[in-house]
C-alpha cells in the first residue's frame, strides 16, 4: 500500500512577504518536520507534481480570469484582492498546487497510490470561478473532482473540508454538479461569512456544519462525522478527498478551534476506512489552510502517518 507524497519547488516561489499569514514557512515546516519522522519518510513516494495547464484550470474558472491573474503575474506581481498577493511566482505555485492535486487523483485511480497527500500552497477553497479571495487562487480540490469526473469516470466525488474557515470558493464551484458532495465544518460566525447549516446548495448535496469558537475537540470530531456520515447516506462515492486546513488545530493565529494532531489521526484514519469500504481505497487530500508553521508541520506529518 503506498501513499504518495505530492510537492514542488514552485510552491515555494509564491511570495507573500514574511508579514502575510500564508507565507512561506508553511510550506517549509513540512519537510522539516517530515525529516524528524525518517520511518514515515523512507515509507512515502515522493512525486514532483506537474503544473495544472489552461484546460485543466478552466474545469473550473473562467479563461478571462485566468489570463488575469497570468497578466498580473508576468507584471512581477501584485494585490489580486485586498488579502490575495502574488509575485512573480505566485502562477507556477498555483498551477503546481493544482497539478499535484491531478496527479493525486491519477494516482489513485492507476493504482500508482491510492492515498496522496499534496504538500501545496497557496490554499484554493476560497478561490471562486472568476475570482480570487482569501489568499487563494484556483480551487484545487474542487478542479481535481471534476477531473475526476471527466478523465477516470468517477461518477461520485466526496469532499470534505476541515479548514477552520468555510470553503466558499468549493462549494461555489461543485455545489451545481450533484455527483460531487461537499461537507465543510467551519469556525462561525467567521471568515468569509458564508456557510450556514440552511445552506445545502441547490442539489442539496451540501453539508454546511457551522461550529461555535472553543467548544471541547471532540464536539468537531462527532460534528464532522456526523456531516460525512449524512453525505454519503445512499452516495457510494468513486473518489473521497480532504480538503485538509490545519488553521483547525487549536491555537492557530486564524482560527479558535481546539482540535490536536490525535484528532486529525482519528478523523484522517476514519475516513482512510470509509474509502476503503467505498472506493478502494482513493483518498486525495491536499493542504489548505494553516497558519501556526511548526505545528502546521507535525500536523501534516501525522496526518500522513494515518494515510499511511
Ligand atoms: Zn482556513
Amino acid at each position: 500500500m503506498s501513499v504518495a507524497y505530492i510537492s514542488h519547488a514552485d510552491v515555494g516561489f509564491h511570495d507573500t512577504g514574511w508579514g502575510h499569514p500564508e507565507h512561506v514557512g508553511r510550506i517549509r515546516a513540512i519537510p522539516r518536520a517530515l525529516r524528524d519522522d525518517p520511518e514515515l519518510f523512507g515509507a512515502l513516494t515522493h512525486v514532483e507534481s506537474r503544473h495544472a495547464n489552461d484546460d485543466e484550470l478552466g474545469l473550473m474558472h473562467d479563461p478571462d480570469y485566468i489570463a488575469q491573474v497570468r497578466a498580473v503575474v508576468e507584471s512581477g506581481g501584485g494585490r489580486l484582492d485586498p488579502d490575495t498577493v502574488t509575485s512573480a511566482g505566485s502562477l507556477n505555485a498555483a498551477t503546481a498546487a493544482a497539478g499535484a492535486v491531478l496527479d493525486g487523483v491519477d494516482m489513485a485511480f492507476d493504482g500508482r497510490a491510492a492515498r496522496s497527500f499534496c504538500a501545496v500552497r497557496p490554499p484554493g477553497h476560497h478561490a471562486l470561478r472568476d475570482r480570487s479571495m482569501g489568499f487563494c487562487l484556483f480551487g484545487s480540490v474542487a478542479i481535481g473532482a471534476e477531473y475526476a469526473r471527466r478523465k477516470h469516470g468517477a461518477e461520485r466525488v466526496l469532499i470534505v473540508d476541515w479548514d477552520v474557515h468555510h470553503g466558499n470558493g468549493t462549494q461555489a464551484l461543485v455545489e451545481n454538479e450533484p455527483g460531487i458532495r461537499f461537507v465543510s465544518m467551519h469556525q462561525w460566525p467567521w471568515y468569509p461569512g458564508t456557510g450556514a447549516a440552511e445552506d445545502r446548495g441547490p442539489h442539496d448535496s451540501v453539508w454546511n456544519i457551522p461550529m461555535a469558537a472553543q467548544l471541547a475537540p471532540q464536539r468537531y470530531v462527532d460534528a464532522l462525522r456526523k456531516g460525512v456520515d449524512s453525505a454519503l447516506r445512499g452516495f457510494k462515492p468513486d473518489l473521497i478527498m480532504i480538503s485538509a486546513g490545519f488553521d483547525s488545530l487549536a491555537g492557530d493565529p486564524l482560527g479558535a478551534f481546539t482540535l490536536e494532531y490525535e484528532h486529525f489521526e482519528e478523523l484522517t484514519r476514519w475516513m482512510v476506512g470509509l474509502a476503503e469500504h467505498h472506493c478502494g481505497g482513493r483518498l486525495v487530500s491536499a493542504l489548505e489552510g494553516g497558519y501556526a508553521p511548526e505545528r502546521l508541520g507535525v500536523a501534516c506529518v501525522r496526518h500522513m502517518r494515518a494515510l499511511l
